[in-house]
């Protein structure tokens, strides 16, 4: 019996390496996928089989050959289902529909004026619905919902502190699953924010890299050696609530003269609001026009987030950092402060062949970095971490 377990396994992981290699290099022939696995051409055409079987790979047409009778070449079919990605933001609801290869199919972006949990949940659910509407026909239809959430999840899926909706122990991905009857996956915003930019966007090709969503909230998703690293209880990341000024003002998580108290899209617009200003839209209007409070104001942010990234530098040593979340709008004025103030205040030894970028996917590295996580959790739930 025990061989059995063993031989049953060893498939499973099999074929979750051959399509992980033809979703990520496609096209490819058999060949080339038993090079690139290392595993004999056997193997690869019964594997290859069962995922044509399956309707996550197909066959097209004739590839390049080196002589003798051409290769049909495989390609990954990234339409056989659709993932829907969200991001719950304080101030917004941001829903989308992907093809199982991330591309954005639909979008919908409703604005939130309401906290209250059942409240809020009751839009996401008609959003959801919406979206789902909208979904092409495809073999598998919604693969699942994936969804970041601006608070600390535990692995059941409950939100247990989101300090900037004020919600405490909120069943998320539970109401979700009763509501749907589609898996869904849940994470911290940032979290999901690094998986997309890793997956999709600027960060690709590192494999040390934190991503800073600064929003309404600052948090961040930290990715090292390739992997999410989550801490001990999956509650790392909470760059936002680090002290930065001793005896600062008390902060909605308990603690004083916390990093978003300053350099948040909230402490922004806090301010701005002495200036008649209530949209952060507004606010980079201003800028645009040259308006010096505006720049100021921005000028005064990078700093604060210049010194939270440096803390962050000093650290962990990464490769990148990113910036994301809705201060991804204002590069142009928060780039310089926090490069100055990242070479006043971190290590050299730490800055050396560091990048700080802005994220690339924009607004969108929650949403697809969300989308990602359903995808994954579909397309290699029988995967087996090695
Ligand atoms: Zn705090």
């Amino acid at each position: 019996m025990q061989t059995t377990g063993d031989q049953f396994l060893v498939k499973k992981i099999n074929k979750s390496i051959v399509l992980e290699k033809i979703r990520t290099e496609s096209p490819l022939s058999r060949a080339q996928v038993s090079e690139l696995t290392g595993l004999n051409k056997g193997t690869v055409s019964a594997l290859v089989g069962e995922l044509i079987g399956d309707h996550l790979v197909y066959e097209i047409g004739l590839g390049q050959s080196s002589g003798g009778r051409k290769p049909v070449m495989l390609h990954f079919h990234k339409t056989a289902g659709y993932a829907v990605g969200i991001e719950l933001g304080v101030t917004f609801i941001l829903t989308v529909l992907t093809d199982l290869e991330g591309h954005i199919v639909a979008e919908q972006r409703l604005p939130l004026d309401v906290k209250q949990p059942d409240e809020v949940f009751e839009r996401l659910v008609q959003q959801v619905r919406a979206l789902l509407d909208r979904a092409p026909q495809s073999p598998y239809g919604i693969i699942g919902i994936g969804i970041g959430v601006p608070g600390i999840v535990d692995a059941s899926g409950t939100i247990l502190f989101a300090p900037n909706l004020q919600w405490e122990s909120f069943p998320l991905k539970i109401k979700l699953e009763q509501e749907f009857g589609l898996p869904v996956t849940i994470d911290n915003e940032a979290n999901v924010g690094a998986l997309g930019e890793k997956q999709y966007g600027a960060g690709q090709t590192s494999d040390d890299l934190i991503y800073l969503s600064v929003s309404t909230g600052v948090g961040s998703g930290i990715i090292l050696g390739g992997r999410l690293f989550r801490g001990a209880s999956g509650f790392s990341g909470e760059i936002g609530h680090t002290s930065i000024e001793v005896n600062g003002r008390r902060c909605s998580c308990g603690n004083r003269g916390c990093l978003e108290l300053y350099a948040s899209e909230g402490a922004l617009l806090e301010q701005a609001a002495s200036m008649g200003i209530d949209s952060f839209d507004q606010l980079v209007e201003r800028a645009e026009a040259g308006a010096p409070e505006a720049l100021q104001l921005f000028r005064q942010t990078g700093e604060y987030l210049g010194i939270g990234i440096a803390n962050i530098i000093n650290s962990f040593n990464p490769g990148l950092i990113l910036i994301g979340g809705q201060m991804v709008g204002a590069e142009a004025w928060l780039r310089n402060p926090v490069q100055r103030v990242v070479r006043q205040r971190s290590l050299p030894y730490h800055r050396e062949g560091l990048e700080i970028r802005f994220a690339s996917l924009k607004m969108h590295s929650a949403v697809l970095g969300a989308a990602y996580y359903a995808i994954s959790a579909f397309l290699y739930k029988d995967r087996v971490t090695l």
